[in-house]
């Protein structure tokens, strides 16, 4: 199944895609983890990236294409894939349509999580990370078993500096902006799929697992 994880910032992608990943024994690529990575290991990527990051700005479309299309060309990704955080423009959304073609793939659907603005400053401001596995975290509403310490990995949690009050208003911002105009574009293609994504955890997981098993 290759599958594309829409929503605004804090809509629960990364929630829901460690869910679906194991679910359906695909690999969950997101852009963010991955820029986040380089960011940390202070690669070429990453030091083009931060600047963009830390304001919550989009990083340049190129640079993230070039990014997806490496990755999408490893093996692991032949039995399908869930991309989380790309596309978020429309000439990634078309450069996507690009290397799909070229690997001889298809989307099979675009799950959009749909949340409120007010829910959404709530979920990204209350979000702890942890440093080892990038597990997403709620201090209140997804909290782990041990304060500040990951379940699944023992990792540290941490907050993200773009998980701030400025980041976060500029985030959304972006968002409505550039980004939510890809859901037309895959409206028009037949692939959008549409979930509520403001309730609890487990019940937003079993609608995306009942929408993607009608489609598989
Ligand atoms: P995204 O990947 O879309 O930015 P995350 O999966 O990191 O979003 O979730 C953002 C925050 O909201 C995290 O703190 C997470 O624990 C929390 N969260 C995710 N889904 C829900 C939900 N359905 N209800 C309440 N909180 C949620
Ligand atoms: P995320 O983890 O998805 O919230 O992404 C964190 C940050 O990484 C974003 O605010 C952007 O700065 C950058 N980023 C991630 N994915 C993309 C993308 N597809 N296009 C541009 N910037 C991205």
């Amino acid at each position: 199944m290759q599958i594309v994880l829409f929503g605004p910032p804090g809509a629960g992608k990364g929630t829901q895609a460690k869910f679906l990943s194991e679910e359906f024994n695909i690999p969950h690529i997101s852009t963010g983890d991955i820029l986040r990575e380089n960011v940390k290991k202070g690669t070429a990527l990453g030091m083009k990236a931060k600047s963009y990051m830390d304001k919550g700005e989009l990083v340049p479309d190129q640079l993230l294409n070039d990014l997806v299309r490496s990755r999408l060309e490893e093996p692991d990704t032949k039995k399908g894939f869930l991309l989380d955080g790309y596309p978020r423009t429309i000439p990634q959304a078309k450069a996507l349509d690009e290397i799909m073609d070229e690997l001889n793939r298809k989307l099979d659907a675009v799950v959009n999580i749909d949340v409120g603005t007010n829910a959404l400053v709530k979920r990204l401001s209350g979000r702890r990370v942890c440093r080892g596995c990038g597990a997403p975290y709620h201090i209140v509403m997804n909290p782990p078993k041990v304060a500040d310490v990951c379940d699944a990995c023992g990792g540290e949690l941490y907050q993200r500096a773009d998980d701030r009050e400025e980041a976060i208003k500029n985030r959304l911002a972006v968002y409505t902006k550039q980004t939510q105009p890809v859901l037309d574009f895959y409206k028009k293609k037949g692939v959008l799929i549409d979930i509520d994504g403001d309730r609890e955890i487990e019940e937003v997981k079993a609608d995306v697992i009942n929408a993607l098993e009608e489609i598989a």
